[in-house]
């Protein structure tokens, strides 16, 4: 499933393909799981309106649209296997494909999703109070006294709270695993019991390892390309997810796995605490 890293390296793609162009046409292939607005919804909104913007939010892609001078909102989920490509009109429409916007630049956005997890949706009036924010705190833009607060008398592990999408959202299975190392944060604390100083460590662990991902492009999920249809390549970095029983990267210690909150947790038992 693609994570903060990945729908943001898409999302700036995109942004850099087709910002500042008009939507001339869509299509829907109306299979009713995709669209959690109605298709006819969808089409109505986009069509006519201008792309102003493409960017992240959580792990949604939103398309900021100027709709008659009215501000609407374009939200791209992609589930476990979504692609959003950006293809010249003569390229042949791949299974799966849901949605084609024809823009006024020529080209086509599609959405792609095989396994039909993605979802599709409009904000018809994106104005300020009803612009998508998405479920919980933003972890690349948080402060650390709000950050501290999110943690507050929770008796949950600090990994099943950091997969709390309710809380922050857009941190899955990897960079969980990945920011706990870094901070030496055993992933069974309770997370009300971290101290402030566990929380600033992670915090900063946690930004440290979704821009170090975003920077290079996302992680290498097998089903996920970028906006050019370009595979990610981000694996061989990880400290600890995936790496069951090879040496810790710092002390050698074999990363053991657990199974936490239903998923696969990974960590050095001498570096975390
Ligand atoms: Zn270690």
């Amino acid at each position: 499933m693609p994570e903060l890293p990945e729908v943001e390296t898409v999302a700036n793609g995109v942004h850099a393909r087709v910002h500042g162009q008009r939507i001339v046409g869509v299509w829907t292939s109306n299979k009713p799981q995709t669209f959690k607005s109605a298709p006819d919804e969808i089409v109505e909104t986009l069509t006519g309106s201008r792309i102003d913007r493409v960017h992240r939010v959580g792990k949604t892609i939103v398309v900021d649209l100027m709709r008659k001078k009215q501000p609407a909102q374009f939200l791209v989920h992609l589930g476990m296997t979504g692609r959003l490509l950006v293809s010249a009109p003569e390229t042949p429409v791949p299974h799966h494909t849901h949605a084609i916007l024809s823009l006024s630049g020529g080209q086509e956005l599609r959405f792609v999703d095989a396994r039909r997890f993605g979802r599709l949706s409009v904000v018809k009036s994106a104005t300020d109070e009803q612009r998508y924010a998405g479920p919980g705190a933003e972890p690349l833009t948080i402060g650390l006294e709000d950050f501290v607060a999110l943690f507050r008398g929770r008796k949950t592990p600090i990994k099943a709270a950091l997969l709390n999408q309710s809380l922050l959202h857009g941190v899955g299975n990897i960079y969980a695993d990945e920011a706990l190392f870094h901070a030496g944060i055993r992933s069974t604390r309770h997370a009300g019991r971290l101290t402030r100083a566990e929380l600033t460590r992670l915090r900063a662990a946690l930004v440290k390892v979704l821009t170090a991902a975003i920077k290079l492009g996302g992680s290498s999920v097998s089903d996920y390309v970028d906006a050019n249809g370009v595979a990610g390549f981000f694996q061989l970095h990880h400290h600890v997810y995936s790496r069951t029983g090879e040496p810790c990267r710092v002390c050698g210690t074999p990363i053991k796995r657990i199974v936490l909150a239903g998923r696969g947790t990974h960590y050095c038992p001498t570096c975390q605490h």
